[in-house]
């Protein structure tokens, strides 16, 4: 048998250096997270050698009995996790889960109103570069004075504009969204109410953040982040909304799904109707808290909606003087990965930023619980208080690598 680091040495040394990388770095990228070893052998099965348009019991090639039940699997398992009517795990991504919601509901020119990118949103939701702003009139809400969803806004805005779609959801947003709230105004003005849980999915699938299923028209989410599985997106609706959904996904968007990865989808959907991911996900709340916690009240940077009560949080980083672009590279330089991001009113271009996104779903997979937690968060405000201190950067770095050492990813 033929192996890459036979085959190709090039390329098995880069992989080698990732694994070893995601081994000795923490990861605070809110939106990524480490799968499971029966994730990754899904993954890596020879259901990739697939072609299998159309969907279950409906196929435009043969030989799909057996990826059927892969596929038939994953559809079961999501559908009982977040108590859905049906459900679409073709999605290749969040982003295309999110282009076949548009397709299915709304023309080009309509007008859709989602939360605004700079104060949250996703590029999905109306970003004027992106499809969704490119082909569609955006209206855009944002947040109050408090740092939270402007819901008051928001309806007038909806009332105004009778908008075909609104989207509820959010990239970096850290409170519960009202999805009730959303709900009803959709229906006063008769629009189709979608909400995109990417981020939050995880945490929904444990009881532990609001359910939208029950309240909207239809519900997107990826599968990569809180959710712990394969990357790729998944569509959740009520039963009169499949038809239009299932073909906007194929043929509108898509052609052969990706078996291998349906596959991995239905690993994590199973993986997260244990009673361990409840208690995981109960860690990743805590664990994003007591950062949080740290810090605000012990080392005097201020977290945009003054709280979490998820697994990720915004920092506005100018009582430290240090941009978002120059934290991300001086904690990457201390084995600490993380991504900048806007704040709200940022006056620094998305490039460069005023702050940082953090998120624990990643080092909780690891292990790490509230002990960790709080040394991290001064690890993070150490590398931030002195960000050109190579003596302070590599002391940071003999930390990273004990407490890596100590928690192992994947052994
Ligand atoms: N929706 C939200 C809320 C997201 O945060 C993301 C990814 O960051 C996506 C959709 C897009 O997912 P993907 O990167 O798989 O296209």
């Amino acid at each position: 048998q033929d192996t890459i680091a036979k085959t190709d040495p090039e390329l098995w040394t880069a992989i080698q250096a990732e694994n070893r990388r995601q081994e000795d770095h923490i990861e605070l990228i809110a939106s990524e997270n480490y799968v499971s070893h029966a994730v990754m052998e899904a993954q890596g099965s020879q259901l990739t050698n697939k072609y299998a348009e159309g969907y279950p019991g409906r196929r435009y090639y043969g030989g799909c009995e057996y990826v059927d039940i892969a596929e038939q699997l994953a559809i079961e398992r999501i559908k009982a996790l977040f108590g859905a009517e049906a459900a679409n795990v073709q999605p290749n991504s969040g982003s295309q889960a999110n282009q076949a919601v548009l397709m299915a509901f709304a023309k080009p020119g309509d007008t859709i109103m989602g939360m605004s990118l700079s104060e949250g949103g996703h590029l999905t939701h109306g970003m004027p570069l992106n499809m969704s702003g490119k082909w569609f009139n955006v209206v855009a809400y944002g947040l109050d004075a408090k740092e939270e969803i402007d819901y008051d806004a928001m309806e007038q805005l909806a009332r105004e504009h009778k908008p075909r779609i609104i989207v509820a959801g959010a990239s970096a947003y850290s409170l519960r969204i009202d999805w009730e709230r959303f709900a009803r105004i959709a229906k006063e003005v008769g629009a189709t109410f979608w909400v995109d849980m990417a981020h939050y999915a995880g945490l929904v699938a444990a009881g532990c953040y609001p359910n939208p299923v029950p309240h909207a028209d239809v519900v997107t989410s990826t599968t990569h982040k809180t959710l712990r599985g394969p990357r790729g997106g998944i569509i959740l609706m009520k039963a009169e909304h499949e038809k239009a959904i299932n073909s906007a996904i194929f043929p509108g968007l898509q052609g052969g799904p990706l078996m291998h990865v349906i596959a991995a989808k239905a690993v994590a959907f199973k993986e997260a109707a244990e009673p361990d991911f409840r208690r995981y996900q109960e860690q990743v709340i805590a664990n994003a808290r007591v950062m949080a916690r740290v810090l605000s009240e012990e080392r005097g940077m201020r977290i945009v909606s003054g709280r979490t009560e998820s697994h990720v949080f915004l920092v506005d980083l100018r009582a430290k003087r240090i941009t978002g672009k120059e934290a991300e590279a001086a904690l990457g330089r201390a084995h600490i990965t993380v991504n900048k991001n806007s704040i709200p009113n940022d006056p620094e271009k998305p490039l460069v930023t005023s702050g940082i996104r953090l998120g624990s779903p990643a080092m909780t997979t690891r292990g790490f619980t509230e002990i960790e937690s709080e040394q991290v968060a001064h690890l993070i405000a150490d590398v931030l208080d002195a960000p050109t201190d190579e003596a302070v950067l590599e002391k940071v770095r003999g930390k990273v690598a004990e407490l890596c050492a100590r928690f192992p990813v994947y052994g």
